[in-house]
């Protein structure tokens, strides 16, 4: 775009039809037609002035999952409770990526609030799987995954609490991060678990993944949890790594039971690239890992439970019509689906005296375990490889009145958010298809120490020229 060979007029109106043409899979909950046309006009105009060098996205198409604000705009959280509102302010992820020169097209579909793991908890319908629509895409960011997985848009915004970029990264063959806890500002993502939330990104391939985080990463004045580190080129030369010498740690906790098969050859087929490649491959134990699950499913609920509480009909979206304050209050929460319900009532009692030290203090404690199991990994390797997800894309419908089944197929992502580290999902092969389900995607994932992105990048990036064709 910079060197003149398209426009962002016309990269933004592609962008657009293909938009309506993927309708079906439901990706979008709104479109910027006419801001987007306006912001592409101005990119191009600041092309011709020679102002190019200085917008490393120049015109390039980004969808933005609706709990991320961007302003004079919906930010629906996928909740009846919020569909009223409209954004005041850009979240500082979407003003980078604005002086970057990138053009937000429109915002995508989300389980309510980014709780779920499939998209069908969002109040406005699920989202589609494009490589077999009657199947789930994955969630929470199912909608930002499939906006790149249809080749709408090359980059996407997600949000990540417990794999909500990963996991639908790797049902519909995209390249999903998980950035460091800190590394991006939180300022204008809906909270949902304050201590584990972090916005991620989407990508076509590894590099624009990196690129994309590059731009919108850094400290920021507006989030106080927000890291300090540098965060340097994630991107520019990520080709000229060498994987000799690198150590790749293998969990055995992470290849047991209810892995699908196909997903494990992946996973091995993967390790040895690596080792014939040079890198060193060592056992390494994460052995609170398995406990993953029942933390995540209590800290989160309880943060979440308290971040929801200003949800009341006072100050956001949706108000109840109602003579008396009270019943107000409950008419207006009554609009919030029943996964928020469970996960309120859940999260207020895991929280509640006499009960806090039992499941919430508890889980704080058991998280700190898992926090140390990496550290005590990451001193004798640089990298951890294993599954994103124990199964591939399910359909539509088959866990949605079974949560504990929905939340099982997160056992491979939530530690990376409880215990801080950055990860990655990429794309390796598919699964053989049989008569009961076609070739689906499998998402393998690297995980490494605080603020080690560019060092998973390299590595993804040498994996994803190895892997075997989507
Ligand atoms: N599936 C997990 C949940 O429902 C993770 C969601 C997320 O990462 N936002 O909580």
């Amino acid at each position: 775009m910079r060197a003149g060979e398209t426009s962002a007029a016309n990269a933004i109106e592609t962008a657009l039809e293909r938009a309506t043409e993927i309708e079906d899979l439901h990706a979008f909950l709104s479109l910027r037609e006419e801001r987007a046309r306006r912001e592409a006009a101005e990119v191009d105009r600041r092309i011709a002035a020679g102002d190019g060098s200085a917008l490393p996205l120049a015109g390039v198409p980004v969808a933005v999952k609706d709990n991320i604000a961007v302003a004079g705009g919906p930010t629906t959280c996928g909740s009846r409770l919020l569909e009223p509102y409209v954004s005041p302010f850009d979240a500082t992820a979407i003003a980078r990526l604005r002086e970057a020169g990138a053009i937000v097209i429109g915002k995508t579909n989300l389980d309510e609030f980014a709780m779920g793991s499939s998209t069908e908890n969002s109040a406005f319908g699920p989202s589609r799987n494009p490589h077999d629509p009657t199947r789930v895409p994955g969630g929470s960011s199912g909608g930002s995954v499939v906006a790149v997985a249809t080749g709408c848009v090359p980059v996407a915004l997600g949000s990540e609490t417990g794999g909500s970029v990963r996991q639908p990264a790797a049902f519909c063959g995209t390249v999903g991060v998980k950035p460091t806890y800190g590394r991006v500002s939180r300022y204008g993502l809906v909270a949902f678990g304050s201590s584990l939330d972090q916005i991620g990104t989407v990508g076509t391939t590894v590099e624009d993944a990196a690129l994309a985080l590059s731009v919108i990463a850094g400290s920021d004045p507006h989030d106080a949890t927000s890291a300090p580190e540098p965060v340097g080129d994630l991107s520019a030369g990520l080709d000229d790594t060498d994987p000799a010498g690198i150590r790749i740690g293998w969990p055995a906790e992470y290849f047991g039971e209810g892995l699908d098969p196909a997903i494990l050859a992946a996973c091995e087929a993967a390790r040895d690239r690596l080792a014939e490649a040079g890198a060193e491959i060592v056992e390494v134990s994460l052995p609170h890992s398995p406990y993953g699950i029942a933390v995540y499913y209590t800290v989160a609920i309880a943060e979440a439970s308290s971040n929801l509480a200003r949800y009341d009909g006072v100050r956001y979206g949706l108000r109840a019509q109602s003579s008396e304050l009270s019943s107000m209050y409950l008419k207006t929460r009554a609009a919030f689906g029943a996964e928020l319900k469970r996960r309120i009532m859940l999260g207020t009692y895991v929280l509640s005296a006499g009960y806090y030290d039992a499941f919430y203090g508890k889980g704080t404690a058991v998280r700190a375990r898992i926090r140390a199991d990496f550290e005590a990994a990451f001193e004798r390797v640089d990298a951890i490889l294993t599954p994103t997800t124990p199964t591939p894309a399910f359909p539509i419908g088959e866990k949605a009145e079974d949560p504990l089944a929905m939340y099982l197929n997160d056992i491979y992502t939530v530690s990376a958010n409880l215990a801080g580290i950055p990860a990655i999902s990429l794309p390796w092969g598919r699964t053989p298809a049989r008569p009961d389900r076609p070739a689906l995607p499998i998402g393998i994932q690297l995980m490494g120490p605080d603020f080690a992105e560019r060092r998973l990048f390299e590595i993804a990036r040498f994996l994803e020229r190895e892997a075997p064709s989507a």
